[in-house]
């Protein structure tokens, strides 16, 4: 195993091996801009806090995929987090894509056992997606552009339809019961361009609130994941309080009292996209 550290964050290291046709420097180079983005938005702190190895598939291994060690299953890995990408060619655009999502669960250290609530935090990976794509395309040279283009255009182009001319609130109503019985959004195309409708809501969202977006970091110790729960929209109400009271509980210092008003007004505007809540006249 040849494996390479960040130069971004410390504790992650990448295996350079099993990338075929890209050198270490290049891997390691990708790995790098795309934590650059989280850090930009994060803070350094956050990127530091978990110890992540990340490595290409091999053979028939399912990827994208992470690995957290505190799964059972997971136990002898030697890192918090093991994270796998599926991109064998010299295709920029999918390693950015594909590492933003998969990053975007160590950030979050959400794997919900039970499952009603996933799509939301799947929903959030591929949001990061989009924008950390949207991102590293304006930095890329003129002649990249195109290909990173239409990546984006075509990863979003199902969605947007669906988007368009409708509010978020009315799509989730409608789609209600397919959320909270199938909520992991990949296993058919359908659901894909399905959680699309909500990561388009959700990058809007991370545009207008970048620091905010660290409220991925809250979503953990969120116990409502971890119960079955009927589904309602009461339950995502509670959800939500329980996210954004995560997001309150941290330090209020004055460097960091910015990102938490950010990450508070990230949680309630997308409760509100999901939900459209009555007026509180109390
Ligand atoms: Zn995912």
């Amino acid at each position: 195993m040849n494996l390479v550290k960040s130069k971004v964050a410390e504790t992650w290291a990448v295996n350079v091996e099993k990338w075929p046709g890209e050198t270490p420097e290049r891997i390691l180079q990708l790995t790098d801009e795309v934590l650059s983005v989280f850090a930009e938005c994060f803070g350094e702190d956050v990127l530091h806090q978990r110890e992540v190895m990340l490595e290409n598939a091999c053979g028939n291994e399912y990827a994208p995929i992470t690995y957290p060690k505190r799964y059972h299953a997971n136990q002898a890995q030697s890192v918090d987090y093991r994270v796998v990408l599926n991109n064998t060619v010299n295709r920029p655009y999918q390693f950015y894509y594909q590492a933003a999502h998969e990053f975007s669960h160590v950030f979050m250290e959400c794997y919900p056992g039970a499952k009603h609530l996933k799509w939301i935090s799947e929903s959030m990976c591929d949001a990061a997606s989009f924008f950390v794509l949207a991102k590293l395309m304006k930095l890329s040279p003129e002649n990249k552009k195109s290909y990173f283009n239409s990546y984006l255009a075509s990863a979003t182009s199902q969605s947007l339809p669906m988007f368009q001319g409708q509010a978020v609130s009315e799509f989730y109503k409608e789609n209600k019961d397919c959320f909270w019985t199938c909520p992991h959004g990949l296993r058919s195309k359908g659901f894909r361009v399905r959680n699309g409708v909500i990561a388009l809501k959700m990058l809007e969202l991370i545009e207008k609130y970048p620091r905010g977006w660290a409220c991925i970091t809250k979503m953990r110790d969120t116990p409502l994941f971890e119960l079955n729960l009927e589904p309602s929209d009461k339950a995502i109400e509670l959800y939500f309080n329980t996210w954004m009271l995560n997001c309150s509980s941290q330090s209020h210092d004055s460097e960091n009292l910015g990102h938490v008003e950010e990450q508070l007004a990230f949680v309630y505007a997308l409760l509100q996209a999901l939900l459209v809540l009555e007026q509180d006249h109390t």
